[in-house]
């Protein structure tokens, strides 16, 4: 009797699960390319072309349909101002916001709050630095915020559909919030755009990345860039367990070459300041391999510059995967980072850019201070380790639900993995 009882709550736990997990939830998405628009800074309005993406979660229910604008971002090359050219200028989403379905409008108001930045601000205000004990990695740009409207009108009638796409408008109109320089005043677009019907998932995220390497071209000799291959591999290994949480992968445009040898050998941080100045891709993050670094020991042999924003660049150096014997830190080791001998030397740091990458996507280092950065988790990938460890190869649900950046656009991509860590 006792045995029929609990059978049939079990199959009631079953239906009820059932039911819920049949919840209707629809993704409309779309890349925003060539979006005309205007940016008004302390000189004026000045016209320009905006990139990014948008997304909508879109729920039916018995009191309406619900919008949930997820994903916005927006950039530009930049404008003039009166301190100088911003340089690549982004906005990005802070949080969710919610609107219901208005059959009036024929669709939904939301007041999104924004981060915005430009390079200008990084070049007048310098960076902040984590601080992290032994391993200061990520330099934290300083960002502005911006408050406004964004209004969606879809086509009449609206249906909701597992695939195709639905032409829809989008006026936005964004204004200073929070400054530091305080030279964007105002961004304002207005644009017809395809949006795509998903259903239960929405596509996946996608971030370019630009390599960039010392030498003369493929076939010099002497060029760095040795260690690319195998450090991007690992990267993809490790963020394609976001799979299940939130889809991401990166696309890798062919490598560019720098034939500056004085930068193969970076001996101080003004170098690598120099350096992040030769190449500027505005929609991809660049990564600038060298063949090594001297001050290794401070930033376990990589650093990612202006962190979570579309100015993102990365330095890094061949001898991620040749780490010197005698060891060039070996006073420097966390217990956080397992396993992990005092010292090791050779090929060690197999998941560095996938660490670095992590801090391009704005996410900070587990524990101590993390600025404008986005929560990851303990002895996952964003575990700092120094030069001579490697990152843990670890990913969890939290670091794939908080990943952005403004250059992050949708595509598709086949995602079966999932964390190691589930929150
Ligand atoms: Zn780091």
């Amino acid at each position: 009797m006792a045995r029929i009882t609990w059978m049939a709550l079990f199959v009631g736990v079953v239906l009820a699960v059932g039911a819920l997990g049949q919840q209707e939830v629809y993704y409309l998405t779309g890349n925003l390319r060539e979006a005309r628009g205007v940016i008004t800074t302390d000189k004026g309005a000045e016209e320009t072309v905006f990139f990014g993406r948008v997304g909508f979660k879109v729920i039916p229910s018995q009191k309406g349909t619900q919008l949930g604008l997820i994903e916005l971002s927006l950039v530009s090359k930049g404008v003039g101002t009166s301190s100088g050219h911003t340089g690549t200028l982004g906005l990005n989403l802070i949080d969710d916001d919610i609107a219901w379905y208005d059959a009036r409008l024929r669709g939904g108001s939301f007041a999104p709050r924004m981060v915005l930045h430009y390079a200008l601000i990084d070049q007048l205000q310098g960076f902040q630095t984590l601080g992290t004990q032994g391993e200061d990695d990520a330099f934290l740009p300083f960002t502005e915020g911006m408050a406004g409207k964004l209004t969606l009108r879809l086509p009449e009638g609206l249906q909701l559909r597992d695939k195709g796409s639905s032409t829809a408008e989008m006026e936005l109109a964004f204004d200073l919030s929070s400054s530091v320089l305080g030279l964007v005043k105002r961004v304002a677009v207005s644009l017809r755009f395809s949006l795509e019907w998903t259903r239960l998932v929405s596509p996946t995220l996608v971030l370019k990345v630009q390599p960039v390497f010392i030498g003369s071209g493929p076939l010099d000799p002497a060029r760095t860039g040795t260690a690319w291959d195998t450090l991007m591999s690992y990267a993809r290994v490790l963020w394609a367990r976001c799979g299940s949480v939130r889809c991401i992968t990166f696309s890798v445009n062919p490598p560019l070459y720098l034939n500056k040898p004085a930068y193969k050998v970076l001996e101080t941080l003004d170098e690598a300041s120099a350096l992040l100045g030769e190449v500027e891709v505005v929609d991809a993050v660049e990564v600038f391999v060298v063949s090594r670094m001297d001050y290794v020991c401070r930033t376990g042999g990589g650093s990612c510059y202006s962190a979570g924003t579309a100015s993102a660049k990365i330095v890094t150096c061949d001898q991620q995967l040749a780490v010197p014997n005698p060891c060039p830190c070996p006073d420097y080791c966390p217990s956080t980072c397992p396993p992990c001998p005092p010292c090791q030397t050779g090929r060690v740091n197999l998941y560095h850019l996938a660490h670095e990458l992590g801090h391009a996507l704005n996410l900070a280092h587990p524990s101590g201070p993390s600025g404008s950065l986005a929560a990851s988790t303990p002895r996952s990938i964003m575990e700092p380790s120094g030069f001579c460890c490697d990152n843990p190869a670890v990913q969890s649900a939290k670091n794939c639900r908080n990943f952005s950046n403004p250059l992050l656009h949708w595509g598709y991509a086949v995602c079966s993995g999932s964390p190691d860590i589930r929150d």
